[in-house]
């Protein structure tokens, strides 16, 4: 069970559902009806280059709005999606929307940005992945370079067939990080031999980058293993100028996270991109 989910958040919470069975199915049933009634909405938060403080990318998070529970993080519903199966309606519903949203931003002449959706390891046992996104793009119109997929470090799934489906979905165009970097079990033999374009630090270790002397000593090691593999770094979850300032002298890449902007609403971000 540990080993097939990715963060912390998502494993409590699955725990969590397991005791109630009759939550669970209740859940399964709204989440069949909301997709009916679109009730799922993207967030967009940017992501910045390190030198020149511009917006170089967008991850695209989803999220529930609720008749009455109000707007729902994805923790409290996407674990379930997962065990449920559920999550290859949801995931497919995500590319799909942010395709047909980032396309709409490039035909209106804005100076678009790869959008990054996360994707289940679940997405890829059920579905012929690299078949869905190639239909979805040509559906929607939107360049391959225009979009990146984020999956996560599991060993639930066999390396070789895991490498095949990244290799078609690479081969598109497609730019393809590895999310939660650090918290799970790449071996430098997976990160060469998958075809990955970036490394996603993930946000705990950036949190206490300043006060825990480990926690820096390794994301330092990430980004120089990273560079030698010719791989971009990312940190998430940037919430100080400090914390701004040490990764830049650490020479990482880019940054995605509070300081800079949560995830905000399609709109809000349809205007960073104007300003921009
Ligand atoms: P993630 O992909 O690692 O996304 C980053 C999460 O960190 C987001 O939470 C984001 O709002 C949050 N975050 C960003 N910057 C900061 C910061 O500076 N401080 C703090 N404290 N948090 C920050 P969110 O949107 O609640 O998403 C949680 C997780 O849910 C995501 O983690 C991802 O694993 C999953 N998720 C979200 N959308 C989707 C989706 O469409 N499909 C799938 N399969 N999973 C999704
Ligand atoms: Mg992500
Ligand atoms: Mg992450
Ligand atoms: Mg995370």
């Amino acid at each position: 069970k540990v080993k097939e989910t990715a963060g912390d958040n998502i494993l409590i919470y699955s725990e969590e559902w397991n005791n109630s069975s009759y939550e669970r199915l209740k859940l399964q049933h709204e989440i069949h009806r909301a997709i009916q009634k679109h009730e799922f909405e993207l967030y967009y938060q940017p992501q910045y280059d390190l030198l020149e403080g511009q917006i170089v990318g967008v991850e695209a998070l989803i999220r529930w709005n609720h008749p009455t529970k109000g707007m729902l993080s994805p923790i409290h519903f996407i674990p379930i999606a997962e065990e449920s199966g559920l999550i290859v309606p949801i995931g497919e519903w995500v590319i799909r929307e942010a395709c047909r949203q980032n396309k709409e931003w490039l035909d209106e002449g804005l100076p678009i940005v790869p959008v990054a959706v996360n994707l289940s390891i679940r997405q890829f046992i059920r579905n012929d992945m690299s078949l869905q996104i190639s239909k979805i793009l040509e559906e929607t119109g939107l360049p391959p370079q225009y979009l990146d997929i984020e999956i996560t470090e599991s060993m639930s799934i066999d390396i070789n067939e895991m490498n095949q489906k990244l290799i078609e979905i690479s081969e598109m165009g497609v730019g393809i990080s590895v999310d939660d970097f650090g918290t799970g079990y790449s071996s430098f033999h997976y990160l060469k031999a998958l075809p990955i374009n970036r490394l996603k630090i993930d946000r705990s270790f950036v949190t206490d980058i300043l006060h825990e002397k480990s926690h820096a000593e390794i994301v330092s090691a990430i980004i120089a293993m990273a560079h030698k593999l010719n791989l971009q770094v990312i940190a998430e979850g940037v919430e100080t100028d400090e914390q701004l300032e040490f990764l830049r002298t650490l020479q990482c890449d880019e940054i995605q996270g509070y300081l800079k902007s949560p995830p905000v609403p399609s709109s809000f971000f349809q205007k960073l991109l104007c300003s921009a």
